[in-house]
């Protein structure tokens, strides 16, 4: 049993961060933009990213909450704030960047999964030695997600698996899918579904990358014709899908809140301050135009305010019950969205240009991280559907429309 303080533990990490993080993880030695996203078409930015990652997983605090015996430290949530609090402190990168392993899976796999699930899966994931990605969406249904029409039939120890998936992030650069599947066309939509932990090696599965506007490829429609996926790969019973999906989706939406692996490249409310100082030749003092001001004055507000409610003592809303994942998504995709606008517009003419010799390459990264922004209230379920769902579990709204996930 861990006799230590919290206050002592802390003390602990803030000695443990100062001897173990690489002195060339702090330097521009190493890009900002790069992450050690795991999976085994990964590589590591660095040498020194790859000390850190050791280091991390020696102690389990890539993953602090999960138990040791699955890869993590067993940390309980007083101490695993500690750890966070102090590894943000010291400015340190986080050692594997996995959203949908560490964010969205090992956490459905340690509610739902069977110890045999967990053991097989989970330490491949704190370890980044695999890496997930989230097949839920459908050419035919997106927010009506329970309307999907991928179909999944039993044969012996099988599921027989045809449908198609799109909109799947980094597909292409994944190991193993998790899908959520119709079993029971019969049975009412939500009770039809099961969820599926797929090997995306598996044959007759298709990977397409979708090729964007912007020159990225960050998403891929998969196909399945007639993919065989064991039963032992079927997260909780048959029919019971929908739950580890919601859950799912609640935890994406959280992670939003503490603004993991969504976007990047964003410039936050001091950023801007220091984007408007350069723009304008005015590196300290006041800056000259009042509009200017007021802008980055309610944009540092803006954040302050997103980061305090997702901070909020407990998780707890004010007087509204445990912080629901939609309130965390809605605030702080719009905050994101109104810093990506301001970042435009402070940039005036060097603001336009997403590709091209004649802009820099800070003004590139305004531009597209402007145009990016619009994903941000569409991915994890649009805004729509988040305040219908506020409306309806928070508010206890009568309920008008189609269900949402
Ligand atoms: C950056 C990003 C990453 C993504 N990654 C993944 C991924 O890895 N895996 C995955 O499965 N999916 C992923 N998606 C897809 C995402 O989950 C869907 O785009 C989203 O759920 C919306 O579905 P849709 O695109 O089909 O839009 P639709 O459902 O067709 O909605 C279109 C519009 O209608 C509105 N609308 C629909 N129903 C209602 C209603 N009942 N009330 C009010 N308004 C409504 C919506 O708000 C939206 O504005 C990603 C999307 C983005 C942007």
């Amino acid at each position: 049993m861990d006799v230590t303080t919290t206050e002592e533990f802390r003390s602990e990490v803030i000695a443990w961060v100062a001897e173990r993080y690489p002195d060339a993880l702090r330097s521009a030695e190493v890009d900002a933009d790069e992450a050690y996203l795991g999976g085994t078409t990964a590589t590591f930015p660095s040498h020194a990213a790859r000390r850190w990652m050791d280091e991390m997983s020696e102690r389990g605090w890539v993953a602090p909450t999960w138990p040791a015996h699955l890869g993590g430290a067993g940390l309980d949530p007083a101490r695993a704030r500690v750890l966070a609090e102090e590894l943000a402190r010291a400015g340190c990168r986080p050692p594997l960047v996995s959203v949908h392993g560490l964010g969205m899976i090992g956490p459905a796999l340690l509610e739902f999964g069977t110890p045999e699930q967990q053991a097989r899966f989970v330490p491949d994931i704190a370890a980044g030695r695999v890496r997930w990605c989230q097949g839920f969406s459908e050419p035919g249904a997106g927010s009506d997600l329970a309307g999907l029409s991928t179909r999944a039939v039993r044969d012996g120890d099988e599921y027989v698996v045809t449908g198609q998936k799109v909109w799947t992030s980094f597909a292409d650069e994944s190991d193993w899918i998790f899908a959520i599947v119709r079993t029971d066309p019969a049975a009412p939509k939500r009770d039809g579904l099961s969820f599926l932990l797929v090997d995306l090696r598996s044959p007759g599965i298709e990977v397409r990358p979708i090729a964007l506007i912007s020159g990225r490829s960050e998403f891929c429609e998969v196909f399945f014709d007639g993919v065989r996926v064991p039963v032992n790969q079927r997260l909780s019973d048959e029919g019971q899908g929908w739950a580890v999906t919601r859950f799912i989706l609640g935890k994406e939406r959280q992670l939003l809140g503490q603004n993991t692996g969504f976007g990047g490249g964003r410039l936050g409310a001091r950023e801007l301050i220091g984007l408007a100082r350069r723009r304008r030749g005015c590196p300290a003092g006041t800056l000259p135009d009042a509009a200017v001001r007021s802008a980055l004055a309610e944009a540092d507000i803006e954040e302050e305010c997103a980061r305090a409610l997702v901070r909020n003592a407990g998780g707890r809303s004010p007087g509204a019950g445990p912080l629901h994942p939609s309130v965390v998504k809605l605030t702080m995709s719009a905050m994101m969205q109104h810093q990506a606008d301001l970042a435009v517009e402070l940039s005036g003419l060097g603001g336009l240009g997403w590709d091209g010799d004649a802009y820099g390459d800070d003004e590139l990264a305004v531009a597209r991280d402007y145009l990016y922004s619009k994903a941000w209230t569409i991915g994890g379920g649009s805004s729509e559907i988040q305040r219908n769902l506020i409306a309806r579990q928070v508010l206890e709204l009568p309920h008008l429309g189609p269900e949402e996930p």
